[in-house]
């Protein structure tokens, strides 16, 4: 079976992929995998060919950087169906010469589901955050600045999708695009439980995987606890949180490591306390192995991987995705939130922080969701899954 594959540039979204990647190339499958040029090096690790999108991404300005960077929704849709227009040469070709059985893409990438659909190949949806129906877009709560993105958006996207019809792509809205049908066959890397309003999507065409991680045996957790936080991998550049955590915990009987991104000097901190480490990147499944508390902005990955090793977790979402999973952990018992005052308050977030690492029901709760994670199909049943929808059983 030949698998065509495409991501968006993010490690939140590419990651969860690789194993699902890896099991299909191990049963002697072709893969095929459109991404970027940071994550070359795993994916040809996992076995498939790597196919470089970094030069058909539009040329963006520092204004088009500035809103970006705020995670303006209609800046991302506006970049992502030009980058459907300036792939679909290359796309084309490569259909017609190797012609894939099947598709599979990121439920964020608008280029591999257009693909499918101006193609008419089966397609798989790899969903790397909740799957997103009318119900459980309820969950999201937009603030007042991300509605305004959407709806003063619309008319700059739909010039957008009107530039694509010549080209052979159908897209009725922005929105229909993101939104999940109820018969698209869908990957989602989470489990049943941990979805909002699971009901509404069927067995059929929705396979709720669990996480796709790498996994680590925990550590013995003795002597002093380590905390650890992150703001993940794409909106990161807070110093500010940063110092306020550090100040929190400088006198207190913790370990702290802050995971600061890539973005971000971790020089800009200044002297560090004794008991404070601080990297641009770190193993992390390896340290929430030795971890007794998850400060966490609830990308959907780190999350379910503090779920997957049991580590309770302070939740410090920054958009209404991050917020929809923060709702969710706190929900099934696994975290509690860290309001936005108490993380501007050294006093309060130390509070917060020995708070929630006393609290015995978080730890009960986290131990819960590993064994809800763990019981998922995982990177198997993801390649059964692909290899059905791709008429092989
Ligand atoms: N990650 C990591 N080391 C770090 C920070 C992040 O390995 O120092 C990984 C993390 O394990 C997760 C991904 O990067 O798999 C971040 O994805 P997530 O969905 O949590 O957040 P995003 O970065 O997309 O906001």
């Amino acid at each position: 079976m030949r698998v065509l594959w495409f991501c968006i540039p993010a490690y939140g979204h590419t990651n969860p992929t690789i194993e699902v990647v890896r099991e299909l190339t191990r049963r002697g499958h072709e893969v095929r995998y459109y991404s970027f040029e940071e994550f070359q090096e795993r994916i040809e690790g996992a076995g498939a060919q790597f196919v470089a999108c970094d030069s058909y991404l539009p040329p963006i300005d520092a204004r088009t950087e500035r809103r970006l960077r705020k995670v303006s929704s209609t800046e991302m849709s506006v970049q992502s169906f030009r980058t459907v227009a300036n792939l679909d040469p290359l796309v084309s070709a490569d259909v017609a010469a190797w012609r894939p059985d099947v598709v599979v893409s990121d439920s964020a990438c608008f280029w591999g589901k257009l693909a499918a659909a101006k193609h008419g190949l089966p397609w798989v949806c790899s969903t790397t955050t909740f799957a997103f129906n009318e119900h459980s877009s309820k969950y999201m709560s937009h603030s007042a600045a991300e509605l305004a993105d959407i709806l003063l958006g619309l008319p700059r996207l739909n010039a957008e999708i009107r530039k694509l019809r010549p080209l052979g792509y159908h897209v009725k809205s922005a929105l229909d695009i993101v939104s999940n049908k109820p018969q698209d066959n869908t990957i989602v890397y989470t489990s049943r439980t941990f979805q909002p309003c699971a009901e509404t999507f069927d067995e059929e065409h929705y396979r709720f995987v669990g996480p796709s991680v790498r996994d680590v045996a925990p550590k013995e957790k003795s002597g002093r606890s380590l905390v650890y936080a992150s703001l993940g991998t794409v909106i990161n550049d807070r110093p500010g949180f940063y110092l306020t955590l550090i100040d929190a915990l400088r006198d207190a009987d913790v370990d702290l490591l802050i995971s600061c991104g890539k973005a971000f000097d971790p020089a800009r901190l200044g002297e560090l306390p004794g008991n404070v480490r601080v990297e641009q990147y770190v193993d992390q499944m390896e340290v929430l192995s030795r971890t007794s508390l998850f400060v966490t902005h609830c990308g959907m990955n780190s999350a379910s991987e503090g779920m997957w090793m049991a580590v309770p977790e302070l939740l410090f979402p920054l958009t209404s995705e991050q917020r929809a999973v923060a709702r969710r952990v706190a929900e099934v018992g696994a975290g509690m939130a860290l309001e936005e005052r108490a993380a501007q308050d050294a006093d309060e977030l130390r509070k917060a922080v020995l708070d929630a690492l006393a609290d015995e029901r978080l730890r009960e709760g986290a131990a819960r969701m590993r064994e809800d994670l763990r019981s998922c199909a995982g990177p198997v049943g993801a390649a059964d899954f692909i290899e059905q929808v791709a008429g092989l059983n």
